[in-house]
This record gives C-alpha cells, structure tokens and sequence, in this order.
C-alpha cells in the first residue's frame, strides 16, 4: 500500500482529553476516532490491527476445539427474565422497545443465549462436551468510559461457553481456555498474570483473570514476593501481625469525645486509640435492612467482598438520618458493643482482638476497653477489607505487593448456574436428566489492542508486538522525486510482498524527517531506507523500530534479513 494514497490521519500533537498513553497514542496515530462518550471508529490503520488480533484469537480458539457461532447483538428481554438477569442487572444494560413495544436488550455478554441454543439442541450425554464460541460486538453502558477503547460503551468480545456433563469436564474445558488465553496474550506481546477473582454479575464458582500490569488499568491485583499468590483485591486475603493486645481488659468504659467524628480525629484525641486499635463501624441498607460492619480503624472496606458474602449486590452505606434511626447516634459515634437486633459483618482482622475503642452509639462518646468475643454478639465473620502493599501472605508470609492492571481476559466456572435457571439439560448414560455444567470465557479485543501499546512504546510513539502491527515494514524514500530512491523502494516493495510481509511504501513528498516521526509514531516494526549512502554501496538501511540504529544490509539480502529477524 502507498502512503501517499492511504488515509493514516496523525496528529503532531498530544490530544488535550486522553488520559491514558494508549488512547493518546491511538489518536495520533490516526488509529482511532471518538464519536462519543466510550464510542470509538476504528480508521483503516486501527481496524487493520484489530484484525489481526482477531486472527490469532480465532486461530488459538479453533486450536482447542471451538467452534465458531454468530449470534444476534439484539435481544429479546424473555431468555434474560429466565435467568432472572433482566433484574438483577442495573443501568449497565442497554434496554429499548420494539414498535410493538416488546422489551429488548443490547448484548451486553451472551450466556442466556447460547444456553438456550444448548437447550433446544442437546439431547444426550454422548454430544458433549462442547465449546461453543462468537466474536461479536457487546454494548455495555459503563458508569466510567475510560481511557478511550480500554473502557469502551460498545467493544468486541470474542466469548465461549463450554458445556459438559460434569465439573470433571469443566475443569478440562476452563484449562483448555487458560492455556488458549495464555497463548493468546503471548502472541499479542502481552505480559499477562493469571489470577483469583471475583465472579460478579456473572454468578458461578470459580473465576481467573489475566491481567496486565499498567498504570492504565483500573484493577488492583496483590501479589506475593515469595511464592505464586496473585489475586484481585476483590478477592485477595492476606495475614497480619498478631496483635499485641492485653491478656484482660475491664468491662467497656464510655467515655466523653466532643467533636471527634472520625477515626483519625480519634488517633489524636486525648485518651483516644491509635487506628488500628479502634473499630470503625460502618451501616449499610442491605436490601433495605441496616446492617453493621466492622473493621480495624486503619483498614477499608472492599465492597465487591461485601458483595460475595452477603449474597448480594443490593445495598448501599446509609445516610447520617439513617443511621440515627438504626443505633441512636450519627456517623462518628456507632458501634457494635451491645446491638442484638441488626446483623452484624465483621472482617476477620478483629476477630480475638481486645482492648478495642469503638462509639458508644451516642453522640460525642466511645468506648474503650472492647474485647471482640466478649462484647458483640451474634458477629458473621469474613474478609471485608482491602489488602494493604506490604500485609504478609496467607501462604507464605512474604509481603504482598499491590499492583494496578488492565483485565485483558476472564474465565469462569459457571457450574449449573444458568443449566438449572433455565433448565437446560440432557440425558446421562443411565438415562437420567442432567443439567450442563457450563463455563464462560470472554476476551476483549480492544482492550488487547491498548494493552499491547501500554507494554510497547516509547517517546517517539508506539513499538507493535510483530504479530499485530498493521503493516509489518515500511519502505520509505528519503527523497520521493529521486528516481533511483524509487525504483529500488518499489522493487523493494514488491519482492517484501512477494515474501507474505505487509508493506507500506512512504513515497509522500514530505520532509524525511516528517516520513520519519510518522513511521516511529504508527510503529511498524521494520523500515527499510534506500538512502543515497547505502545504494551507493549496493545497499539499503534496515531499523527495528524499539531496536537501536539501523544496518546496511545488501539488497539482496533485505527479505531475507527479515525473515531471520522473525523467526
Ligand atoms: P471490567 O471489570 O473491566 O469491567 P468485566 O469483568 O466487566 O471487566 P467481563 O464481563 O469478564 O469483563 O468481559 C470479558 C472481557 O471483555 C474483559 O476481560 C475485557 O477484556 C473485555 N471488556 C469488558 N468490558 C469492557 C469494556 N467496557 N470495554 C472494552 N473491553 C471490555
Ligand atoms: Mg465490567
């Protein structure tokens, strides 16, 4: 393809709304452009990658025995009533009606669809398992778009839905897909970490995510420096230093603190505690029930644990009238120590602990002098908090660090979730009714394509990993009206060609150093120069772009010094 009859739109300068380096990277590059809030056009450059990611995601999906399906963006509500996701699910979905005024969705993930196709359609046993999957375009109405396609309203998702007659054959089908995701991300350039997470929205057992360290991403993984631990924070626990508490404390003692509203206020009051001896005690409306939950002064609540071990996603922190009506006093002075009509969460931080100040449920005091076990009743104990950089592991007990990364990928074991809602089912080798053991496996192509320029750039622009560049060398003229120039880059153009590379020849009449900052900033990974030096000697310049200076490299030999170069 010639440059000069392409439309690769680059911009000189940083674009004044984007925050992330890939989304700033991906407008000048004239890789991308945004239509709206989390809407982006992909320009022929962009797409041109996308596609190639795709290729390798289709290749390592048909590489564990998946089969390729294409289903409908537009749904009716009825499948989502069945597996009573219409409701569950809030203002992330995008619902419109028909001009008969039927209720319909925007997919905004595939489950209920494929389950009922797998219950229409399998009988028995002996047509399992299966792996069933689509790259298709999902609609999410995120509270944040973010960082231009890394968080997108509208993206593509390649999704797979494994369904077996046992857990024995999900497990099989959720290591096939971590192998195939593994590979995938490889191929991409990305370093990506598996890890423990969280299943949300999507229900189920068990879930990994793949996660690429970065700045950009808004996931926070902990991960330990001693053995393998790595979980989201949605997910992670970690061990903390026994606490140096006293054997015996009296009887809790209230006592006067004027004007102390917060944790730290407390720390500096006189005859106060330090944070991570006080309880700080938070209510929440959890389906319209206050609920107390308590953690160390110093610690913070998780609300995606909460999530977990309260079963549901319906709450909410209560307003300061609230919380009056429920324990008599306002936000600064609650407490747990005698309360036997709400229920009560605590993180497991407090458990055993003794000689705790925590409020008095009146206004303007606290008590000192808790102890744990014998002061609260009725407590439910869980994780509640977040993991701290440097808290020990569970394991192992090595620091564990907190890193921010991108979700590139997430995997699930689904187990009957959806099978059982929806009764979808076949018979077993005894003839007897079965439910299908699912799991599901998305990946974000979009996301693949950022991802891979936050791990590969430089100052001069983005560095593509080989596999999904959108041309694989650039040829470019330093003086497009030199004839010789462009006779050899066109001949050169055409035997790189000939050799299955994707060429771009830059024959713009630009200055060179304009052909230059272009080629670094779009990030191909080999150019090619026939510069007037080296053709005096017969040669041409070769760069690896990220890769140091360039060679003079016999013409004859250019193809084949690539080809070497890739393999
Ligand atoms: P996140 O926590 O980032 O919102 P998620 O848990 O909602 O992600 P899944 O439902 O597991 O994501 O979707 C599978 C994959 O789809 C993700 O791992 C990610 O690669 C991609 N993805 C999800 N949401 C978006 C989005 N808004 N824009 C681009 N890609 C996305
Ligand atoms: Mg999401």
């Amino acid at each position: 393809m010639k440059w000069s009859r392409t439309f690769i739109p680059t911009l000189r300068d940083d674009p004044a709304d984007a925050d992330a380096v890939s989304h700033r990277l991906m407008l000048r590059a004239g890789l991308v452009r945004q239509l709206g809030a989390g809407l982006y056009s992909m320009l022929p450059l962009g797409y041109r990658v996308l596609r190639r990611v795709e290729a390798i995601v289709r290749e390592e999906m048909e590489r564990i025995g998946a089969q390729e399906f294409h289903h409908p963006a537009l749904h009716p509500a009825e499948p989502w009533r069945e597996s009573g996701r219409w409701d569950e699910i809030g203002e992330e979905m995008f619902r419109l009606h028909d001009r008969k005024r039927a209720d319909l969705c925007l997919g905004m993930t595939h489950e209920e669809i494929f389950t009922r196709v797998a219950r229409a359609e399998l009988r028995s046993y002996r047509q399992l398992p299966q792996i069933w999957y689509q790259i298709q375009t999902k609609f999410r109405d995120e509270a944040r778009p973010k960082s231009g396609v890394l968080r997108g309203r509208e993206f593509t998702m390649k999704d797979s839905y494994s369904f077996d007659l046992d857990d024995a054959g999900l497990d099989r089908a959720f290591e096939l897909h971590a192998g195939a995701y593994a590979r995938i991300f490889e191929r991409c350039g990305i370093e990506s970490l598996p890890v423990e997470a969280s299943s949300g929205a999507m229900g189920g057992s068990e879930s990994v995510e793949f996660m690429a360290l970065s700045d950009a991403g808004e996931d926070w993984i902990a991960r330990c420096s001693g053995c393998g631990y790595r979980a989201n924070l949605e997910k992670a626990r970690s061990a903390l230093e026994a606490a140096a508490d006293p054997d015996e404390v009296p009887e809790p003692e209230r006592f006067a603190t004027p004007g102390v509203r917060t944790i730290e206020a407390l720390t500096t009051f006189e005859g106060g505690a330090q944070a991570e001896r006080q309880i700080k005690t938070l209510v929440y409306l959890v389906e319209d029930e206050p609920t107390l939950l308590l953690l160390r002064g110093d610690h913070a609540l998780n609300e995606v644990k909460l999530a977990e071990a309260l079963g549901t996603a319906r709450f909410r922190p209560a307003q300061p009238e609230e919380c009056r009506s429920a324990l008599g006093a306002g936000p600064g002075s609650l407490g747990a120590v005698g309360v036997s009509h709400l229920p009560i969460w605590a993180d497991d931080a407090l458990a055993g602990r003794r000689g705790l100040t925590t409020g008095a449920n009146r206004d303007d005091f606290h008590l000192r002098h808790v102890d744990v076990e014998r002061d609260l009743e009725g407590v439910r104990w869980t994780s509640l908090r977040n993991v701290e950089p440097g808290d020990a592991c569970l394991d192992c007990g090595k620091p564990l660090e907190v890193r921010k990364s991108i979700e590139v990928g997430h995997i699930f074991k689904l187990g009957r979730r959806y099978s059982e809602t929806m009764g979808a089912s076949v018979l077993n080798e005894h003839g007897a009714e079965t439910p299908l053991v699912m799991g599901s496996y998305g990946i974000g192509l979009e996301r693949i394509m950022a991802a891979a320029i936050e791990g590969h750039h430089d100052a001069y622009g983005i560095v593509w990993p080989r596999a999904i560049a959108p041309f694989d060398v650039v040829v470019s003229t330093v003086k497009a009206s030199d004839a010789e120039q462009s006779r050899v880059a066109g001949e050169l153009y055409q035997s790189l060609r000939g050799a299955g590379f994707e060429v771009l020849l830059d024959d713009r009449d630009e200055r060179p150093g304009v052909k230059f900052k272009d080629a670094d900033l779009i990030g191909v990974p080999f150019r090619v120069i026939p510069g007037p030096r080296a053709l005096a000697k017969g040669c041409v310049e070769l760069a690896e772009r990220g890769a140091g200076p360039a060679d003079e490299v016999p013409l004859g030999e250019l193809v084949s010094r690539i080809q070497a170069r890739c393999a």
